[in-house]
């Protein structure tokens, strides 16, 4: 089958039969839903790039497994060379959108599968990986769309999840039959799953025995019986519905990927789709080699994102006639170093990759790990400066329909011009786009996607490797004999 481009993308939504509830109601079309083209849109540009001769060197790539030509979002890395692309495609991308396009989390969901089902099957015997392989087929076959889905509502997070009150926190299997088994639970915050054709399911923590039904990895379409998606709500999300183009910022991409939160009421997964059945001890490197994946990307999309924001700063200082100011050029400088020290930690993890037992390239886990730590704060940083060199304006704007008001509109567009050459609606607009860039759902997206700091801090001291550090040290003090704490 050829490669999708958006528009069949968004055709084969169409054909889907989705379960998905949003503001408290019902959505029949998603596809021509104002509230979800924006993500559609961004999701589908992935799919139109792949036809283009100036970026498909990086958005398509030759299969591993049929030899044909795929979409890269479905490809297993080969290479460091692949990871690097990776990294480089979603800079592009989020140039073009300044907004989340979603098809990387199932892109990773699937090099993380793909890597830990083969060394499962040589640990133990089991079938995973062959079965994995024909389902990866069938996805870069059909150019499919697929959501990582990793994260379980998780109840109290002290509990571990055979320990909550509730059982169905975490997803886990209720029952199986000799065609397959019977899952239960939600999947939280999932990114772009109102668009996607299937949901790849993982654990979302490492357990132990006791929670061996918990250990579950599988694929199931996003239609299937039993599912029901309930759509978040965004920041400023009304205006899709209500505002006009220029009140929303970025009206054709949106803001971030668009989450919702997945119910799974008994839901059937046939046994060919099932890639981990109660292999509680394989759980936690599942987890790790999907959230390395993920958060390596960050360097990629946030930077291309911070790409936006920097020039819509510049931008903004000249509609005002501030670009010529020292302090203002020094601000531009530190955003500019901040978005490139996040894409160098990109390019880093990337480069220094190495093969799985596999034969699928894995980033260097403590690089990836601490990208997305710079995200946590660097991103912040650079919105802070977009918010102090474009001023209170992003917050106190009138809205659209005032500015086109027959009688006040004028007023609108009198005491909003900053510079003589730049119209008020420029100013207006470029105004608009750094408040959808910078703010709310935006800027919390930065904090917590691909996983909370935390997680990743505990990642880091795992990764450090401090008894070697610290035996360095000793030798260069003349310490021969090791005494008092062991690192
Ligand atoms: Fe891809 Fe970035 Fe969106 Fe994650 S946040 S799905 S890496 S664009």
């Amino acid at each position: 089958m050829p490669l999708k481009n958006g528009n069949s993308y968004r055709e084969s939504l169409k054909t889907l039969s989705l379960n998905v509830y949003a503001f408290g109601e019902k959505i029949e079309n998603i596809v021509d839903s104002p509230l979800f083209s924006p993500h559609i849109n961004a999701a589908a540009l992935t799919y139109d790039l792949a036809h283009d001769p100036t970026t498909e060197d990086l958005v398509t790539v030759t299969s591993h497994l049929t030899g044909k030509k795929i979409s890269r979002f479905t490809h297993i890395h080969q290479s460091t060379e692949d990871l690097v692309k990776k990294v480089k495609m979603l800079r592009m991308i989020a140039n073009r959108t300044g907004s989340c396009f979603q098809r990387c989390v199932g892109f990773d969901a699937m090099n993380a599968v793909y890597s830990v089902t083969y060394e499962m099957d040589e640990k133990l015997g089991t079938e995973y990986h062959q079965r994995f392989q024909q389902y990866l087929e069938y996805i870069q076959e059909n150019d499919l769309m697929v959501a990582g889905s990793m994260t379980d509502p998780k109840g109290d997070r002290a509990l571990s999840p055979s320990k909550q009150a509730d059982p169905d926190m975490f997803v886990h299997v209720i029952d199986t039959n000799e065609k397959g088994l019977v899952i239960r639970g939600a999947k939280a915050h999932q990114t772009g799953i109102i668009n996607s054709h299937e949901m790849l399911i993982m654990p979302t923590i490492a357990m132990g025995p006791e929670d061996k039904a918990y250990a579950i990895a599988c694929a199931i379409p996003t239609d299937s019986p039993g599912i029901i998606h309930i759509f978040g709500r965004q920041t400023n999300d009304e205006r899709r519905i209500t505002g006009g183009k220029i009140d929303q910022g970025n009206a054709e991409y949106g803001t971030v990927g668009g989450e919702a939160l997945t119910v799974l009421e008994n839901v059937f997964v046939p046994w060919e789709r099932v890639f981990m059945h109660e292999e509680y001890e394989f759980a936690g490197m599942m987890v790790e080699r999907f959230a390395s994946y993920h958060r390596q990307n960050y360097g990629g999309c946030k930077t291309g994102v911070s790409d936006v924001i920097i020039g819509a700063t510049v931008a903004m200082a000249e509609y005002s006639g501030v670009a010529k100011a020292s302090h203002v050029k020094d601000k531009v400088i530190e955003m500019v170093h901040l978005a490139e020290t996040l894409y160098g930690g990109s390019i880093a993890c990337s480069a220094e990759g190495h093969p799985t037992a596999s034969g699928a390239y894995y980033v260097d886990p403590l690089l990836a790990n601490i990208v997305k730590q710079n995200v946590t704060r660097f991103i912040y940083e650079i919105c802070r400066l977009a918010h102090d060199v474009a001023g209170g304006l992003i917050a106190t704007l009138p809205s659209e329909k005032d500015m086109t008001h027959p009688e006040i509109g004028q007023y609108v567009t009198k005491y909003m011009k900053g510079v003589d050459f730049i119209s008020s609606e420029h100013r207006i607009r470029m105004a608009r786009l750094i408040e959808n860039m910078t703010g709310g759902t935006a800027l919390s997206e930065s904090m917590h996607g691909a996983g909370s700091p935390q997680a990743q801090r505990v990642m880091i001291f795992r990764q450090a490797n401090l008894k070697n550090k610290k035996r360095m040290a000793e030798k260069l003090a003349g310490i021969t004999t090791t005494q008092g704490l062991k690192a």
